[in-house]
């Protein structure tokens, strides 16, 4: 049969946990959870609810569920005028609504489980893309290291004085270890960002007495339950024997992991609209910007997210017509004369008005030739559309960095961000004819002057120059493709991001570099 632990009684764990409630803020500033900006949040194994409260005043909707009806009691009370909705569940069936969660935290509650996979599983499945499950728990070592706590406390419950009084309060601990835990997410599709085995929960602070309270409240309520007025001296002998053993390290994990954001770009198949672009008019932005605005004559051109590309198609010197793709894939038919294609960001789609932005880099551009050269009524081919930026909910701040190329899709992604949402960029462009007004991004600007475009790596070195502000960002970009490499390495392998976190994109590729440097 398996053992379980007794419903804990809100009072006692009240005043002894303090420490318990801090780890879990630490644990949620450290998953950079959005503390401030809000969503929905789950709670599982709320105890008294504390937490619960810290999140419904950060804007929060919080769902919390405990397995002790004391302690759920207790929230309700802690939470009355708050959005919280605590309720009383216990965890080894635990079931919360799927994809629904921005973020997902239990702590100090799954090594009461004889079985944590339902529970694991349930709370990776709810988080949201992009969504967060913050995990802390005792006994989180790994199964090779033995259960030297467990065996302890074992021999001590055995021992004359209390093996009568304890045989229906046995304790009902679990080992589940990091390395299984953190396998569970990912087999549910999660990315393990952070893996802990030595949290310092600051159950008393190297104060005896306040360590005695806090295992009597949590580690040991049943027992001390049991034992009314004798429950401290179990408790010290306890301790002693951990001591003795060496055995007193609680293994204390914290696991945090995140769904990725990119549902999108990988279910979307490639070209779905297919057709036409009818120049209806040009404008000069700057002396190397152009604005084309098109009419588009194609089915299906529904852009999801800010800054989609299409791919646009147009036939070679010597060739006179535009032979379009299959719609679903990048096949021409067999008698399609030589064409050129490049890619080209979706500025705006109003309506059947789709508007682009043509950075002219000079007479050897194709592309460009074209946008130089285009007139109303102008038609050429084009694909579309694809997904590349999808917005991080939990993102705490953005980064962009990227050339006049990268323009375009940075202005279209800066009009979406969400009011208050900071937003860092780093823009290499030739002179200040050709910056732009990017609301209010913080912009660093590199004016290249007579420098070649896609040379020197400005970018990277003002990126490297930047404080990054508090938080969890999420980086897009674009530019002179072995550039682009070289500060996606930097961000990933120096600056510690997740590569979710960061969309750079080789916009272009400046051949024979070496020989202009
Ligand atoms: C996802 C995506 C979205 C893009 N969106 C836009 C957009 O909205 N607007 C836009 O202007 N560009 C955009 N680009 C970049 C654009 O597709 C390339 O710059 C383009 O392929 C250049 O095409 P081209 O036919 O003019 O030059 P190519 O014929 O491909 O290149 C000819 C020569 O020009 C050089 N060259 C090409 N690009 C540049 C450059 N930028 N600066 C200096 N030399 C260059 C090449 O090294 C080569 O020697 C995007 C690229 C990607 C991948």
């Amino acid at each position: 049969m398996t053992e379980r632990a007794r419903p804990w009684n809100a009072d006692p764990y009240q005043s002894g946990n303090s420490g318990q409630f801090l780890t879990a803020l630490e644990a949620l500033m450290l998953a950079g959870a959005h503390l401030h900006s809000g969503g929905r949040f789950a709670d599982v194994g709320c105890g008294s609810g504390e937490l619960a409260q810290a999140m419904a005043t950060r804007n929060f909707e919080v769902v919390a569920n405990d397995y002790s009806p004391s302690m759920v009691e207790a929230t309700r009370q802690r939470c009355a005028d708050l959005p919280v909705e605590a309720s009383v569940q216990d965890a080894h069936e635990l079931s919360l609504p799927e994809n629904s969660f921005q973020v997902v935290h239990s702590s100090w509650m799954i090594h009461w489980l004889s079985d944590a996979t339902t529970a694991v599983r349930a709370m990776a499945r709810a988080t949201t893309p992009g969504g967060l499950v913050v995990l802390q728990w005792s006994c989180g070592q790994k199964r090779a290291d033995g259960f030297a706590l467990r065996d302890v406390v074992n021999s001590v419950i055995a021992r004359p004085a209390w093996q009568e009084r304890l045989k229906d309060a046995p304790f009902a601990t679990y080992q589940h270890p990091h390395d299984e835990v953190a396998d569970l997410l990912r087999a549910e599709g999660l990315d393990v960002l952070h893996v802990e085995t030595d949290v310092q929960a600051q159950e008393g602070n190297g104060d005896p007495e306040a360590l005695r309270r806090g295992l009597k409240a949590a580690a040991f309520h049943t027992q001390a339950e049991a034992l009314g007025d004798d429950a401290d001296k179990f408790i010290d002998e306890v301790i002693h024997a951990l001591l003795d053993s060496g055995a007193l390290n609680p293994h204390n994990a914290r696991v945090i992991a995140r769904r990725p954001n990119v549902t999108q770009p990988a279910v979307r198949r490639f070209p779905l609209s297919v057709g036409h672009l009818e120049v209806s008019s040009v404008e000069n932005l700057s002396p190397l910007m152009r604005r084309i605005r098109f009419r588009v004559d194609a089915p299906k051109l529904e852009p999801s997210q800010p800054a989609e590309t299409i791919t646009v198609i147009w036939p070679a010197e010597g060739a006179d017509q535009i032979v379009l793709p299959e719609i679903g894939r990048w096949r021409f038919p067999a008698n399609a004369g030589r064409q050129h294609t490049a890619n080209l960001t979706i500025r705006s789609l109003d309506g059947d008005q789709l508007t682009a932005d043509f950075f002219l880099h000079g007479e050897h551009g194709r592309m460009s030739r074209w946008a130089a050269a285009a007139k109303p009524g102008d038609r050429i081919g084009f694909g579309g559309s694809r997904v590349h930026w999808v917005p991080d909910p939990t993102a705490d701040w953005v980064l962009f960095a990227g050339d006049e190329t990268a323009l375009p899709s940075i202005a279209a992604i800066a009009a979406t961000l969400p009011a208050g949402q900071r937003a860092v960029a780093v823009i290499e462009v030739r002179d200040e004819a050709e910056k732009i007004d990017l609301g209010d991004v913080e912009v660093h600007w590199i004016l290249r002057g007579d420098r070649e475009p896609g040379v020197g790596d400005a970018i990277e070195q003002a990126v490297r120059g930047l404080e990054f502000p508090q938080g969890r960002a999420q980086v897009w970009g674009g530019g002179e493709s072995s550039l682009i490499r070289s500060l996606r390495r930097h961000l990933v392998h120096e600056r510690g991001l997740t590569r979710d976190q960061v969309c750079v994109l080789g916009y272009w590729n400046r051949p024979n570099r070496g020989e202009s440097q």
